[in-house]
């Protein structure tokens, strides 16, 4: 009950334009289900195996999102299924999930995911590596994915004002691309925000959220 009452409050939050992806990472099939049965189908897990078993266990109209760190040996494991893909950070992964893709026969979306953080320890591309990856040498030989957007995590701090800053960086390269429109490349989903920070993202231009722990509850 818990799970579906916190789902539902968010989402009557929400501007129409929002995504609400649920993280569900950790947590039980059941908990899962809750969500389900109160009209979540938008599913965000950050290791592929476990997204895979969750992907069999559950019902098929459900869209299950990679928003973890990828390693490109695991790709063709959630190739046959996976929705979208947040965290893409370089050409390599890219021209692997395009090959895996094509071997199952399908597009693949993808999310470039940018380095907007101070920490070094979070993943992402910064500008310069995004500008390579989406050179005219680079991507139109990939048929099987569709970059469709930018993803990012602001540091993990309390000062609100700095992760509206980093937001905002975010937001403004996503800006500046939005002349782009290829056939594999057209950017229109944000990536931004989480439990903690996700009504901040929203003011600075998100269109999509990542929300865990505020819907199932904390991860022990
Ligand atoms: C775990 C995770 C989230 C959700 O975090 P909460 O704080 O529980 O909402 C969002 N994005 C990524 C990339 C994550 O790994």
């Amino acid at each position: 009950m818990q799970i579906a009452q916190n789902l539902l409050s968010i989402k009557s939050t929400l501007p129409e334009q929002v995504t609400l992806v649920a993280v569900s990472k950790t947590k039980p099939v059941s908990d899962l289900m809750q969500a389900y049965d109160a009209g979540q189908r938008i599913f965000g897990e950050n290791k592929i195996q476990e997204m895979a078993e969750k992907w069999e266990a559950m019902p098929k109209d459900i869209q299950w999102q990679m928003i973890g760190h990828v390693q490109t040996n695991k790709v063709k494991f959630m190739a046959p299924f996976v929705n979208l893909i947040h965290g893409v950070d370089s050409l390599k992964l890219l021209q692997e999930i395009d090959k895996q893709a094509k071997k199952n026969d399908r597009i693949i979306e993808c999310l470039l995911q940018m380095h907007i953080a101070e920490e070094e320890t979070k993943f992402g591309l910064d500008e310069e590596e995004l500008n390579e990856i989406l050179s005219p040498e680079n991507l139109p030989e990939m048929k099987n994915i569709r970059i469709v957007g930018l993803m990012g995590m602001a540091t993990f701090t309390d000062n609100q004002s700095q992760i509206k800053k980093e937001f905002l960086h975010l937001k403004s390269i996503f800006d500046k691309l939005q002349k782009m429109n290829t056939s594999n490349c057209k950017l229109e989903t944000l990536s931004m925000g989480m439990s903690g920070d996700y009504k901040l993202a929203i003011d600075c231009g998100s269109t999509m959220i990542r929300i865990g722990s505020s819907i199932f509850g904390g991860r022990s």
